[in-house]
């Protein structure tokens, strides 16, 4: 059999989904598909004056219950079998999340390391021109993603802000001076953690006495880690694209910002209080009681998953185990909390801050915290609910209880 892509992964999810709700037929087939897709050239002068031309694309999935939403990134495996994956789990996220959203994604296939931030300006104005026409604040709202940020989004807002007139809630994740909300860049961290706090509550797990490693130092990573330290909890590994450090104690958490901020590396560290260097392979099969992949996709396979040591995997990243890895986890008693609602804190904080603009008023940052650990707290409960009742994992749960709000906001809305 020819290996899945990870469009055909995430539609295996729904279809098992579907057949647990006994969703019928024609429901899945409108569930299954992309509503749009377009795709863009983009042509970018560099610095040194020769042209780089690269592919970018925005999938809008689902919009029944709300605009679309999600986020850009910027990677060379930022294709549109990628981007319309992403896409779909953006649509199963805002519905188990309750969040007034539909699902999108968009992605340039580019490696950006090494791209001037002229370069990359450029290279965002453009994508930004070319996919204009199907964004807006009540159409399609973009967000940070891998290797895009917050700088990022206020070159779209400028590009789109100059024909549509000013336009903050055209995207969210933006800097605070633009009508960024405070707590955004920290949220979808925090609400890895908030759902950490819930399962340790439910599963009367001892919060502090669990061991943490984190795949990824970047937005998501670093911030499951300085949460986690400010809780008491000890986070043993951590990695970025360079490669990993371990602790069996714990980790200096502070050391590994002060080694990464200004673009260093958290490899840095090994060496300093007992802290060894590992391979990001190892990473994920070191001896610990949580597991946070917080980098790309696909990295938890048949391969890594039987090395898994922890007893459950919070999915920081999107897309981070594939149906196989998943089901290796799931025979060896694994609990994996899933992507749509391990990591569902990002686009409920983006929700917050695109209520914020459109009103002209700012919260403080406790109530936006307050407001997400609820968010979260109450989609972990109701997953985990569902799961048990039925007997399922957290996944297909998650699966089932936003299928059947989409399937209702379709049909609702009607076919003819
Ligand atoms: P980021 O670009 O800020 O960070 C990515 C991190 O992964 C970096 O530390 C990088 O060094 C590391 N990395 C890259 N390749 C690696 C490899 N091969 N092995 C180990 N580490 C590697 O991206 P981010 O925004 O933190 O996103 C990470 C994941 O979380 C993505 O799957 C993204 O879709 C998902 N996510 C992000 C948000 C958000 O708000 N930023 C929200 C929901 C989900």
């Amino acid at each position: 059999m020819p290996p899945q892509s990870s469009f055909e992964a995430v539609n295996a999810y729904v279809d098992d989904a579907a057949r647990i709700i006994d969703l019928d037929d024609e429901a899945l087939a409108v569930l299954r598909s992309s509503h749009r897709e377009v795709a863009v050239s983009l042509q970018v002068r560099r610095d040194d004056g020769s042209l780089l031309v690269v592919r970018g694309y925005r999938v809008q999935h689902n919009g029944a219950r709300g605009p679309y939403k999600g986020g850009i990134r910027f990677h060379p495996q930022a294709d549109l079998d990628e981007t319309r994956a992403l896409a779909s789990l953006m649509t199963w996220k805002t519905a188990l999340l309750d969040i007034p959203f539909g699902g999108a994604k968009g992605g340039i296939e580019v490696d950006p390391v090494g791209m001037s931030p002229h370069e990359l300006e450029r290279m965002t104005r453009r994508f930004t021109n070319g996919i204009r026409h199907v964004l807006g604040t009540y159409r399609d709202i973009p967000a940070p993603d891998v290797n895009t940020n917050a700088q990022t989004m206020a070159w779209i807002m400028d590009a789109y802000s100059a024909g549509a007139g000013y336009s903050p809630a055209v995207v969210t994740g933006k800097p605070l001076d633009l009508g960024g909300a405070p707590g955004r860049e920290a949220a979808t961290g925090r609400g890895v953690v908030y759902v950490l706090e819930a399962a340790a509550m439910h599963w009367k797990l001892d919060l502090t006495a669990l061991r943490v490693a984190v795949q990824g130092f970047g937005n998501v990573g670093s911030w499951v880690t300085r949460a986690l330290h400010e809780l008491g909890v000890p986070v043993v590994a951590v990695s970025d694209v360079r490669g990993g450090v371990h602790r069996a104690a714990g980790l200096d958490v502070p050391a590994l910002f002060e080694a990464t901020t200004g673009g260093g590396s958290v490899v840095d560290v090994a060496g300093r209080d007992g802290a060894e260097a590992i391979t990001n392979d190892e990473l994920l099969g070191i001896d610990c009681d949580v597991l946070v992949p917080a980098a790309l996709g696909d990295v938890l396979d048949e391969r890594t998953a039987p090395l898994v040591k922890a007893g459950t995997v919070l999915e920081g990243a999107n897309h981070p185990t594939t149906p196989e890895g998943d089901r290796i986890m799931n025979e060896r008693g694994i609990r994996v909390v899933p992507d749509v609602l391990a990591n569902g804190g990002g686009v409920t904080g983006s929700y917050f801050e695109w209520s914020q603009n459109i009103q002209q008023y700012r919260w403080p940052e406790e109530r936006f915290n307050t407001e997400l650990r609820s968010k979260m707290v109450e989609a972990f409960t109701n997953t985990e609910l569902f799961a048990e009742e039925r007997g399922i994992t957290l996944r297909q749960a998650a699966f089932a209880i936003a299928l059947e709000r989409v399937a209702r906001a379709e049909k609702l809305r009607g076919s003819a």
